[in-house]
């Protein structure tokens, strides 16, 4: 078939060789390609300088407050879940100087910040994470206020999805209908299969762009049997699920439980680290910092990451608002999962685990919401009988 007849949607074969090509033709482009790499015991994102850079042939295991790395029995590149980092690290990010002044001769001098906005290739990006950078644009794009520096490093991004083939200990993307596949938002979008005889990827176009790039890749229109095999290890991935979530009902049932005993449990083993907030690909809560140098003659402001488990995070003048764990607990657990769909119009957990697998003590959010909907007291509706009998 002639690579001109090629369209969106449309599933070709990519040898294992032609990864380095895809990779190749990025950088080529002038796009800077991030993905997973292996750092300190851990497999996080950063920056690639080849395909080799992948963690080949490593795998995680994962579960509440566990994370542990071993090697595959094969050369997969993608064989691993999610780790502690998440792609709001390169379109929200942690730190940001947002201005200077100077003041010299009695006179203020406002500094503009100038940021650079590079090509960025997200190169892995799981079902689940696509979900939260749509997530984040909602929040940060959407409403009256957009964040100019997140519009432009996201319109400067170029994303290379890999639909699951094996779910992590922590991982729910199913009960969030999330994952395993990646079904929009992306550029193009890649199955491995690495068996005992074959090692291939199956790849999709899911826009102009990531159609321009496939074609330049050597590429085969997919046979049957390459689709099926790929179709096995997606659905495989979907029924390995390491937890679930009962999503039905849930925001009347945290807000008709807001003074359940669950919280105080919670709460009397939570470190309030913040640690669940920091690794969530969906949190995206701020402060502002100002800093001066001791002759006041220089000033900066900053915008660094912020969490609703400190206690500075909801400091009004007097005190902070949420000054109990339990109180900073149930804000997180129900603006994941209940007042987000209030504002936003869709939840703010995608399923991902992180949260479950980087808490210091195991705190398990599909736990929590099992323990709430198990024990919740429902109240006992009224006959209509005047006189109060039953
Ligand atoms: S739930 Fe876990 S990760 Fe989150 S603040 Fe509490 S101890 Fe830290
Ligand atoms: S709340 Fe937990 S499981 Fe849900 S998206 Fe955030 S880190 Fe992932």
């Amino acid at each position: 078939m002639p690579e001109q007849s090629l369209t969106l949607g449309q599933q070709v074969t990519l040898e294992r060789a032609a990864l380095r090509s895809l990779f190749d033709e990025l950088q080529s482009r002038g796009y800077k390609v991030l993905g997973p790499a292996l750092r300190e015991g851990a497999i996080v994102y950063d920056e690639l300088t080849s395909v080799d850079d992948l963690p080949v042939g490593w795998t995680d295991k994962q579960d509440g407050g566990t994370y542990r790395l071993e090697r595959r029995q094969d050369d997969a590149l993608f064989g691993y879940n999610v780790g502690p980092h998440s792609w709001k690290k390169f379109l929200h990010l942690p730190a940001v100087r947002l201005w200077q002044a100077e003041r010299t001769g009695g006179k203020l001098r406002i500094i503009e910040e100038k940021h650079e906005t590079p090509k960025l290739a997200f190169f892995g990006v799981r079902a689940c994470e696509l979900r939260a950078i749509a997530i984040q644009d909602k929040v940060l794009l959407g409403g009256q206020y957009a964040d100019p520096l997140y519009r432009s490093r996201r319109e400067q991004t170029f994303i290379v999805a890999v639909n699951c083939g094996q779910a992590g200990g922590t991982c729910f993307c199913v009960s969030m209908n999330s994952g395993p596949r990646a079904t929009a938002g992306f550029d193009l979008a890649l199955t491995e299969v690495a068996g005992d005889d074959r090692h291939f990827f199956t790849a999709e176009a899911g826009s102009e762009s990531g159609l321009q790039i496939l074609k330049a890749v050597p590429h085969r229109i997919a046979s049957e049997e390459e689709r099926a095999a790929a179709e096995a290890r997606v659905a495989k991935a979907a029924g390995q699920m390491g937890r679930q979530l009962d999503t039905t009902d849930i925001k009347a049932l945290l807000y008709r439980n807001y003074e359940h005993p669950r919280w105080d449990q919670v709460a009397s083993r939570c470190l309030t680290c913040a640690n669940c907030t920091m690794v969530c690909p969906t949190c995206f809560c701020t402060n502002v910092e100002d800093t001066t140098d001791l002759k006041g003659e220089n000033a900066e402001r900053w915008r660094k990451w912020d969490s609703c488990f400190t206690t500075d995070f909801s400091y009004i003048h007097g005190g902070s608002v949420r000054s109990t764990p339990r109180s900073r607990y149930r804000q997180w657990m129900t603006h994941k999962l209940a007042t987000w769909i209030d504002q936003f119009d869709t939840s703010g957990c995608v399923g991902c685990g992180r949260c479950i697998t980087w808490c210091p003590v195991g705190i398990d959010i599909t736990e929590e919401v099992r323990a709430i909907r198990d024990t919740e007291v429902v109240p006992i509706q009224s006959s209509g009988n005047d006189h109060g009998e039953s």
